[in-house]
C-alpha cells in the first residue's frame, strides 16, 4: 500500500477524513489483498501442479491489479485545497491545442465522469499512436483500457469514492473535485 503524502484530514472540505480513511485503508487495502491473495493461488496451482480456472483468475487479477494502480495513481494527484498549483506549461499548451480550451477540457472531463454507468473512473490520458490527450472512461478497473496510454490524471467515481460526502450527488463531488487536482503531478506525468 502507497502511503499518502497528506493526512486524511488535509482534503477537507472537499474529501473528509472519514471519506478519505475508508476508500484508502478498506477499499484500496481489499484490491491489494485481492492481488496478494491471486498471486498465492496461481503459486499454489503451479507448485502442485493443478488446473486453476485460468479465465476467472486472469479477468479478476486484471480487476484487483487495476483497482490498485488506478487508486495509487488518484491519491498522488490529489493535494489539499489550493496546494496543487494552477494548470501550466506544457500541459496548458496542449490542453488548449487539444481541446480548444481549459473551460472545455472540464467540462467534457466532467461529463465524461458523470456519464460512468455503475463504477468506473473519468481519466486523462496522453493518446501516443494520435500524440493527442483524450478523456477515456474505465469501467470498473479494467475496461475500456487504451493500450499504451499515458495515464495523466483520474478520478474515482465508484460510488465509494463520494458516497459519505456527497450521498447521490455526483455532480457536486466531480465539481469540488477540480479544487483538490495536484496539477504539478499531472503535468509531471505529462511528458512529450
Ligand atoms: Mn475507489
Amino acid at each position: 500500500m502507497p502511503n499518502l503524502f497528506y493526512g486524511y484530514k488535509d482534503l477537507e472540505p472537499v474529501m473528509s477524513e472519514n471519506q478519505l480513511m475508508v476508500h484508502h485503508q478498506k477499499h484500496h487495502q481489499a484490491y491489494v489483498n485481492g492481488c496478494n491473495a491471486l498471486t498465492e493461488k496461481m503459486d499454489k496451482a503451479r507448485k502442485e501442479n493443478t488446473d486453476t480456472d485460468f479465465r476467472a483468475t486472469s479477468k479478476e487479477f486484471s480487476f484487483q491489479i487495476g483497482g490498485h494502480v488506478l487508486h495509487s495513481l488518484f491519491w498522488n494527484n490529489l493535494s489539499p485545497v489550493g496546494k496543487g498549483g494552477e494548470i501550466a506549461g506544457k500541459l496548458e499548451e496542449k490542453i488548449v491545442e487539444d481541446f480548444g480550451s481549459i473551460e472545455r477540457f472540464k467540462k467534457e472531463f466532467n461529463a465524461v465522469a458523470l456519464s460512468v454507468e455503475g463504477s468506473g473512473w473519468a481519466v486523462l490520458v496522453f493518446e501516443k499512436v494520435s500524440q493527442r490527450l483524450m478523456i477515456m472512461q474505465i469501467e470498473k478497473h479494467n475496461v475500456n483500457i487504451f493500450p499504451a496510454s499515458e495515464i495523466i490524471m483520474v478520478l474515482d467515481m465508484f460510488e465509494h469514492a463520494y458516497y459519505v460526502d456527497y450521498k447521490n450527488d455526483k455532480a457536486k463531488y466531480v465539481e469540488e473535485f477540480w479544487k483538490i487536482v495536484n496539477w504539478e503531478e499531472v503535468e509531471k506525468r505529462f511528458k512529450i
